[in-house]
């Protein structure tokens, strides 16, 4: 597995260098707008440490990860007024990934609606 890149966007937006719409921080996580939402109210959150993908996490970076997604999930979809929340995780290329810092989407869902391609 390659090594975490510094210079990933997700790093930048962390650090300020690239601009976000940021919805949500606390002391380990940062959430913000997906910039090609596959659904209204598409959310990214990512772990303020580095880690590359779910494989380069430590157990720590995971569970503060995921109370974040669940406290997120619930935030979109009130505020979305959403029938229920897919969550996708995506590591490494030949995995789906594009972005190699840690995220995970939370996509709110309304009923008989699919995600955008
Ligand atoms: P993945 O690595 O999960 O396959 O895809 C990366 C995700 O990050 C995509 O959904 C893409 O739209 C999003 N993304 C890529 N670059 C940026 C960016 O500069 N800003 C934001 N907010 N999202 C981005």
């Amino acid at each position: 597995m390659t090594r975490y890149d510094p210079d990933n966007i997700f790093a930048k937006i962390l650090n300020g260098d690239l601009p976000s719409e940021r919805v949500y921080e606390d002391d380990d996580t940062v959430a913000f707008m997906d910039i090609m939402p596959r659904a209204d109210g598409h959310v990214l959150i990512i772990p303020r440490s580095r880690a590359r993908n779910i494989l380069d996490a430590t157990p720590q970076q995971l569970a503060a990860c995921m109370a974040s997604v669940q406290k997120l999930s619930h935030a979109v979809m009130a505020a979305f007024e959403a029938d229920g929340v897919t969550l996708q995780q995506f590591n490494e290329a030949a995995g789906g990934q594009e972005v190699f810092h840690l995220h995970f989407h939370v996509l709110p869902r309304h009923a008989g609606v699919s995600l955008r391609p």
